[in-house]
C-alpha cells in the first residue's frame, strides 16, 4: 500500500462510520469498504468507512447487498462517498 493510500485510510477510518453519522448516531470505530465500480476498475480513493454491522452486519451494505442497502437507508454508497469527501476537505 502506497504511503498516501494509507493516510487517506487513515483519514477516513477516524471520521468513523459515514452511514452512523448520516443516521445521527455520531462517530463509531470502523472498517474501510471499498466501494465497487460497474465493470470499471478499482479506484484507490473510492473508500468510505462502515462500522462491522453496517459493514459486514446483517443491516450492512454487505449482508444487505446494494439494492437492500439503499433502500433501506435511503442512501447509495456514491453518496456515502460524496458525503466522505466533503468531510475530508472540511
Ligand atoms: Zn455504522
Ligand atoms: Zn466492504
Amino acid at each position: 500500500m502506497k504511503k498516501a493510500e494509507k493516510e487517506l485510510y487513515g483519514k477516513i477510518a477516524s471520521m468513523g462510520c459515514i452511514l452512523c453519522l448520516h443516521l445521527g448516531y455520531g462517530p463509531t470505530p470502523c472498517e474501510i469498504h471499498h466501494i465497487r465500480r460497474f465493470g470499471g476498475k478499482r479506484e484507490n480513493a473510492e473508500v468510505i468507512g462502515l462500522c462491522p454491522e453496517h459493514h459486514r452486519g446483517n443491516s450492512g451494505v454487505h449482508g444487505l447487498g446494494r439494492k437492500g442497502f439503499e433502500s433501506r437507508y435511503s442512501i447509495d454508497e456514491q453518496a456515502l462517498l460524496q458525503k466522505t469527501m466533503e468531510l475530508l476537505t472540511l
